[in-house]
């Protein structure tokens, strides 16, 4: 395997060049946080964290488009750093994940998501995509509407322009079988602020909420609502904690979230700590979990956008693993599947010791135009099940999950654990309509699988 760090659009043709003269197969990795084999390579790698940089993108956007917000954004730009850029401009992403380490390219390719019912996820925030395609040509691929002025830009622009929707919604998630991205244009919003409240609830009260309709109203008429829930029951009941968000136009923040959870998910020391107890003493792990949902309470929280998105912490990076799971986003999913997950925790409680160190968090996202998107065409929640690596059977958790999941109709995360996948490639086909499309796509983009990955063969998707 040869290693490349491309500083610029030259440098990445150069490279996809030496790799089709050899006849290797070439891909790029953004920050490598997948927990699944998505990023994994062989040959040549590219690591894009030099390609760092964001500008307005105005001039060649078509007269109807020019009073929206776009940014052309490098591939390698973390969202950390594009969430900073933005804000010096007065703008901000409309949605982000819990957590910022990725790049804007590599949360892309695995159609990473926030939650909000009527909030996209990353593949549609993109309105154009510049990738190093076969024979190293630079193209820049929109939807058959989209926002660019093919005059102007054939006027000043040196890249082949593509304005089709099979090939942009094929294209912007792809897992990098497409080509290397180099630029993403991203549509964004005026800087926003966000008021927090989280509660709790135990789950009969929910479910009841669920039943009635009165949960999923309060779902699409807020902006960004999603809840955590301790798999184990303690008190006869199993306890969640809500969180509901909506823009609001405060001028300043106020308001704080707990501080403990904050270290928590900061120090590394704690992780081990915790993991650690977990593993000498399993029967715990049911009360720290409700220690840490009591702890997540928040009155009154209000701040910048990015940070109230980001709900994460820099050692879960390290520690952290999870499968999640895409489901029409109908309360009888959530019902079943959550108590079926109740069901089989006491199960491998009590039978085959395994034990989860995490609650489950549910969230919610808006349908999405992306062919390979879990949240393709419906509205969709996302049932996640993290664990933590090093905690017993831990993989064996993860694969059971995967399992039972994918009977159930869930369709695991593309970035998560899902091997299981390997397996059941029937069961893609299945989920996605579209997918005939993206394999005739790629074989277009890339007829001689210069931009092929084991991913790709093992998904069935060639
Ligand atoms: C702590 C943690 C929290 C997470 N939270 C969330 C969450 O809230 N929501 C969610 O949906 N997911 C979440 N994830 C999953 C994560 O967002 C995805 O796995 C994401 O794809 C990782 O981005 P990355 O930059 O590390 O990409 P990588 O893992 O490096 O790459 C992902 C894919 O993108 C491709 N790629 C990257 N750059 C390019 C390029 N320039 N050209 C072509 N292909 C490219 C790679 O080849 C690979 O196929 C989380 C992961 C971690 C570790």
């Amino acid at each position: 395997m040869r290693y490349f760090y491309p500083e610029n659009v030259e440098d990445i043709q150069a490279i996809v060049s030496e790799a089709e003269h050899e006849g290797l197969r070439v891909r790029a990795v953004g920050s490598g946080h997948s927990f699944s084999e998505v990023a994994k390579g062989r040959d040549f790698l590219m690591d894009m964290k030099s390609l760092r940089d964001a500008a307005k993108y105005v001039l060649p956007v078509r007269s109807q488009f020019q009073s929206n917000h776009y940014v052309l954004a490098d591939a390698g730009i973390t969202i950390h750093r594009i969430n900073r850029l933005l804000d010096a401009w007065g703008l901000a992403l409309e949605n982000m994940g819990a957590v910022d380490f990725q790049t804007i390219s590599g949360a892309l390719m695995t159609g990473t998501h926030g939650t909000g019912i009527k909030k996209p996820a990353f593949p549609d925030m993109i309105r154009a995509i510049r990738i190093v395609g076969t024979n190293s040509e630079l193209i820049h691929i929109e939807p058959t509407d989209g926002i660019t002025d093919p005059v102007m830009h054939n006027a000043t622009e040196s890249s082949t322009l593509i304005q089709d929707d099979d090939t942009f919604y094929s294209t912007v998630l792809s897992f990098g079988g497409m080509g290397i991205v180099y630029q993403l244009v991203v549509e964004v919003v005026p800087k926003f602020m966000i008021h927090e409240r989280r509660y709790l609830q135990n789950w009969s009260d929910l479910k009841k909420e669920l039943e009635n309709g009165d949960f999923m109203n309060m779902v699409y008429a807020h902006d960004f609502v999603a809840f955590r829930v301790n798999p184990y029951k303690i008190d006869g009941d199993h306890l969640c904690s809500i969180s509901v968000q909506k823009i609001e136009n405060a001028p300043s923040g106020d308001g704080r979230r707990s501080w403990i959870g904050k270290i928590l998910a900061n120090r590394e020391a704690l992780v081990e700590g915790f993991i650690n107890s977990v593993n000498r003493n399993p029967r715990s792990t049911a009360k720290r979990i409700q220690t840490v949902l009591k702890n997540s309470k928040v009155k009154s929280y209000t701040d910048i956008s990015y940070n109230v998105f980001y709900n994460s912490g820099a050692a879960v990076l390290r520690y952290g693993i999870s499968s999640e799971f895409a489901f029409d986003a109908k309360p009888e999913n959530i019902i079943n599947v959550l108590e079926f997950i109740f069901k089989q925790t006491e199960y491998y409680e009590d039978y085959a010791d395994l034990n989860h160190p995490s609650h489950i968090p549910v969230r919610f996202v808006k349908p999405s135009h992306a062919y390979l998107s879990s949240c393709y065409n419906r509205p969709t929640v996302y049932i996640d099940i993290p664990t933590l690596y090093s905690t017993i059977g831990y993989m064996s958790l993860l694969e059971r999950y995967q399992r039972a999941m994918i009977k159930m109709g869930g369709i695991p995360h593309w970035g998560k654990i899902n091997n299981m996948l390997y397996s059941n490639n029937d069961f893609i086909r299945e989920q996605f309509p579209m997918i005939d499309t993206w394999i005739r796509v790629r074989h277009r983009m890339d007829p001689k699988g210069t931009f092929l990955n084991d991913f790709i063969v093992l998904m069935g998707l060639t």
